[in-house]
């Protein structure tokens, strides 16, 4: 039997050249090996505010962005989140195995309590979600970016919290991160992470963004003080850019370093767009063929949730019997 895989990405904004390098990308690499499904995890997003609408269109954009990008639906699983209400339900029971502390520590959850005028209890609670979203596939490894490695470990702790309190029920998941690109930088800012939720004119590039407006946000992103790029001392600016390039080329770190070594900021930048556009362009038609059919689409979904709902209920009867829940 093949390792499960599990992984989700929000529904809460346009996906950028970050979640596509620190995510997706490796799960279109992964899919043959492994027992994998990829979320959308709605209920993640909620979290914080999401206008309703917008919402229910970024559902389904996501859902076509995993198929453009090359996630076979034959092979892997595609589902939301909220069409199996397992992940609510078991959410519940992890909660009450959760000290409160450990979610006060979260990195994630104090910068976007510190964005927030009032904190959902929901934003406390993330991880807990995350877990049981892990958990009630007993996924054996989570390909994600950086940003979530925190997040895992949490889950670690919470499944061997759970194991030792009502006997050996869950795999404890490992995380699986890239070699290169797991933690991309926002262009305009390169000591924050880029993310969905920031706002910014020049801090993402989105997968859906077009070739002019690529070259414009890449043109124009942070570097430093030097004219040209200089391995020893570029700064996160330039390093960012070279690992944007690096990890959609495949380029190796000694051909890097003869390509770009000398070359200035002005080049370079160009060199990168290229090189982003290059792959985003074929990207982006796929995507506009597969959104054309909203009929495939939610057939896609509704197929995924079908085919997973059976391992998730079986896992919540499991853990309701554990905990002497009625059944
Ligand atoms: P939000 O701001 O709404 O949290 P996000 O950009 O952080 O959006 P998520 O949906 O939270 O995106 O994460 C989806 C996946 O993308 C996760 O596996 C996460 O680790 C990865 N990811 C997010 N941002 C980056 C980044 N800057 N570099 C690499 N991977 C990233
Ligand atoms: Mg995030």
């Amino acid at each position: 039997m093949k390792t499960r895989v599990f992984s989700g990405m929000q529904p809460s904004g346009n996906l950028h050249i970050g979640n596509y390098l620190g995510a997706l990308k490796n799960w279109v690499r992964i899919q043959q090996d492994y027992d994998c499904i990829f979320c959308i995890v709605d209920l993640h997003a909620v979290t914080v505010y999401q206008d309703p609408a917008e919402l229910r269109g970024k559902i389904a954009e996501i859902a076509g962005l995993y198929l453009a990008a090359g996630i076979d639906p034959g092979v892997s699983s595609i589902m939301v989140q909220s069409a199996v209400p397992a992940h609510a339900e078991l959410a519940w029971m992890l909660t009450c195995v959760t000290p409160v502390g450990w979610l006060e520590r979260m990195t994630q959850y104090k910068a976007k309590a510190a964005k927030q005028e009032s904190t959902s209890d929901g934003l406390l609670q993330y991880p807990v979600l995350m877990a049981a979203d892990i958990m009630l596939y007993q996924a054996g490894i989570v390909p994600v970016g950086e940003d979530q490695a925190q997040h895992l470990e949490l889950t670690r702790d919470i499944a061997q919290r759970f194991n030792s309190l009502y006997g050996e029920t869950f795999v404890v998941p490992g995380t699986s991160l890239p070699a290169v690109g797991a933690r991309v930088m926002g262009l305009d800012d390169p000591t924050q992470k880029m993310s969905k939720s920031a706002t910014g004119a020049g801090h993402a590039v989105a997968l859906l963004d077009p070739p002019d407006k690529i070259r414009k946000t890449l043109m124009r992103a942070t570097t430093d003080s030097n004219p040209a790029v200089d391995f020893a001392t570029a700064g996160p600016g330039v390093m960012n850019l070279l690992t944007i390039y690096q990890a959609f080329s495949g380029t190796t770190d000694d051909q890097m370093k003869l390509q770009f070594t000398g070359l200035r900021y002005g080049d370079f930048k160009k060199q990168v767009a290229e090189m982003v556009i290059a792959h985003l362009e074929p990207f982006q038609q796929r995507y506009r063929q597969i959104i054309s059919d909203p009929g495939y689409l939610a057939a896609v979904l509704r197929e995924g949730a079908e085919r997973v709902a059976p391992i998730a209920n079986d896992t919540v009867r499991l853990v309701k019997e554990r905990m002497g829940l009625y059944t």
